[in-house]
């Protein structure tokens, strides 16, 4: 999916709709997106009726804007990958694999910085208390600056599987 640069035009609800959709994983993992998928590739429509190519938004969120002719490429060639630390500002001739590990160093710092934090243990286990005394979901997300998704994975363990 090539084509001129796309400006993006997203509103906060759109990013965080966005990262709603975006199935988090070990920071080293791909990260996957359970949103609409061109060709492999994750879709989002924004609220103004366009269409973006998910791993732009990711690109962009983490790194800023991507440069004049360069395309976000992903160093695990796997097209719906949504771990900004595999993303990457590439050309068309660039094959895709790992070519510049100081980028990827520093896309795995940004991205830390920007995608959803990752909750204490403290956190995980008010968390838990909480939703089962009734506490919504989507609740506790905004007060603890994370996604539903997160929480979702906290409740039904399949994240903080060992904590009691
Ligand atoms: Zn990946």
């Amino acid at each position: 999916m090539r084509g001129p640069p796309q400006e993006l035009i997203l509103t906060d609800d759109d990013i965080a709709e966005f990262q709603n959709l975006i199935v988090e994983g070990a920071p080293d993992e791909c990260w996957s997106y359970s949103g609409p998928k061109m060709q492999g590739y994750g879709v989002f429509r924004a609220s103004n009726g366009v269409r973006y190519q998910a791993r732009k938004i990711i690109y962009a969120i983490a790194h800023g804007d991507l440069p004049p002719k360069k395309f976000v490429r992903s160093s695990c060639n796997n097209r719906g990958c949504c771990n900004a630390a595999h993303l990457y500002a590439g050309d068309t001739a660039s094959n895709g694999r790992l070519r510049d590990a100081r980028r990827h160093h520093d896309a795995v710092l940004a991205a830390a910085k920007v995608l959803p934090r990752k909750l204490t243990e403290n956190e995980v286990r008010s968390i838990r208390v909480r939703v089962a005394g009734g506490v919504l979901q989507a609740e506790l997300a905004k007060e603890y600056g994370v996604t539903r998704y997160c929480i979702e994975q906290v409740v039904s363990r399949r994240t903080w599987k060992d904590l009691p």
